[in-house]
């Protein structure tokens, strides 16, 4: 199977891209992405087979579906990647937490937030791929606190491959920092940027736009890559735990004939929930899609009236950061499955220009058929963590913005995003709890009130050296990642 561009003009003859193509170079032409046409189709049969399935086993099923020009093997040795997490051959946790409620936790890698389910496995593809071309890539992101950790780890050491991570200081939580600060590896280079989340991520913009910076790579021959979710290769394997959720329902005999459940996803870049949609039309019984947000809601915006709309909005900062978004990347995609390039394109083009789109009654009405959305402000996440603390449950502000969306007349997934550990400050405000001392006590209090235990790595970076100092202005950015990239 062939990626197509997802805008282009009327009666314009757009090039598909095959899977590698896209995953060194995931920008297509007019500023858009990559999307499949059509998804494999899985028979009811099929499901039932998959469903006695290892999580790895029913990856690499899935994914040899879509006869990409990866091939098995490599697949497989990238999903082995999942040996390195709390369970080596259950990386996604899928459990009841009441009737007709289960959760699906997709947080148990080595950076605990889900950005480990995608990004371990892509890092070791996207590196194979770098080494048989004899090319060597740099990897840029700025981040509000997951994607950053999980970025570095991915690609630490990796063959052919330098990354470099912009957080912003006193943006993310401790521990998140500590993630990145303390990272070892050669290949890697991470820089606190005095400003906001927007700050970084607009330096990291301007910076891809610069010829000095673009002809200063050259020299050193280094390619430009992303492994956001812009980038294909992610959205891939974000597919497989939506799939799983149904078949462990399946396998549990929770699912009459013909009966569908529901899945709510916390999103931001709205590429979890992209999974998921790719999962619906792969043939998983899925009913609704239930998109939630927090107070940052122009996704509850477009999923109720159509119109996606950034004029007068700016990015509200609450206690689930990875969530606070107003440029939803995915979104892009989900429209051009459902509506054509021409159609994906004539809306970008205006959200571009006028910061703002307005869906068609019946265009509305297609998104409707598979989703809904709502959003939750930091009070009543904070309601939810403390009344299921109180129950031995530990929810993270992300996940927490599901709980409003539950449905106890059907079978409802929740897809947690993250540990709670990444969020200790807000959880113990959620609780109602005060500690004396810093990130490190609070974490100890918290896991006595959930019973629960810190993980090893979290505990250990409170004592590891500080890798990377470096806290930089932005005009300095430039600069800096260059004289780093010629040493
Ligand atoms: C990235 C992230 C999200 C948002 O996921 P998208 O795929 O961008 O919608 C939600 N929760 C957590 C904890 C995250 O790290």
């Amino acid at each position: 199977m062939r990626l197509t561009p997802t805008r282009a003009d009327k009666n314009e003859k757009v090039k598909n891209v095959n899977l590698s193509t896209a995953l060194l170079n995931p920008s297509s032409i007019h500023g858009g992405l990559y999307a499949p046409t059509k998804l494999p189709k899985i028979s009811a049969k099929a499901w039932r087979d998959l469903s006695a399935l290892s999580y790895e086993k029913l990856a690499l099923a899935i994914i040899s579906l879509f006869k990409f020009d990866i091939d098995e093997a490599s697949f497989k040795k990238a999903l082995r990647r999942y040996k390195n997490f709390d369970r080596p051959n259950i990386p996604v946790e899928f459990k009841r937490l009441g009737k007709n409620l289960y959760i699906n936790e997709l947080y148990h890698g080595p950076t605990r937030a889900f950005k480990d389910m995608a990004l371990q496995p892509f890092g070791e593809i996207l590196s194979k791929l770098a080494q048989k071309r004899g090319e060597n890539y740099l990897i840029m992101c700025a981040t509000s606190g997951d994607t950053g950790p999980a970025t570095l780890q991915t690609f630490a050491n990796a063959k052919n491959i330098k990354a470099i991570c912009l957080y912003p200081t006193g943006g993310t939580s401790e521990v998140q920092r500590l993630q990145m600060v303390c990272m070892p590896g050669e290949n890697l280079k991470v820089f606190g940027i005095k400003g906001n989340f927007d700050d970084a991520q607009r330096a990291l913009k301007t910076l891809l736009a610069s010829q000095n910076f673009k002809s200063e790579l050259a020299k050193n021959r280094l390619l430009l890559s992303a492994a956001n979710s812009v980038n294909f290769g992610r959205i891939l394997f974000q597919i497989v735990y939506h799939a799983y959720a149904y078949a462990r329902l399946l396998k549990l005999g929770k699912l009459g004939k013909n009966e569908s459940f529901d899945i709510i996803v916390p999103s931001g870049n709205f590429g979890n929930a992209l999974g998921t949609y790719y999962a619906k039309k792969m043939g998983a019984k899925i009913g609704k899609i239930k998109i939630s947000s927090n107070a940052n809601n122009i996704l509850t915006e477009l999923f109720t009236t159509g119109i996606y709309d950034l004029r007068n909005k700016t990015l509200v900062k609450t206690i689930s950061p990875a969530m606070d978004i107003l440029l939803s990347s995915n979104v892009e995609r989900l429209l051009f499955d459902k509506f054509g390039a021409v159609r994906t394109k004539e809306l970008m083009d205006e959200l571009d220009k006028n910061k703002f789109y307005k869906l068609k009654a019946h265009e509305l009405a297609a998104l409707k058929e598979d989703f809904e959305a709502n959003f939750c402000t930091d009070e009543e996440c904070e309601g939810y963590i403390n009344s299921w603390a109180k129950k031995g449950v530990a929810i993270d502000p992300h996940t927490a913005t599901c709980l409003k969306m539950v449905d106890s007349s059907r079978i409802n997934v929740i897809t947690s995003t993250a540990h709670w550990v990444k969020f200790t400050p807000s959880m113990l405000k959620a609780c109602d709890v005060k500690v004396k001392g810093g990130e490190k006590e609070g974490l100890k209090k918290m896991a006595e009130i959930l019973n629960d235990t810190v993980p090893k790595a979290i505990d250990a970076l409170f004592d590891a050296p500080i890798l990377h100092p470096e806290v930089i202005a932005q005009s300095q950015i430039e600069n800096k990642i260059l004289e780093w990239i010629k040493k």
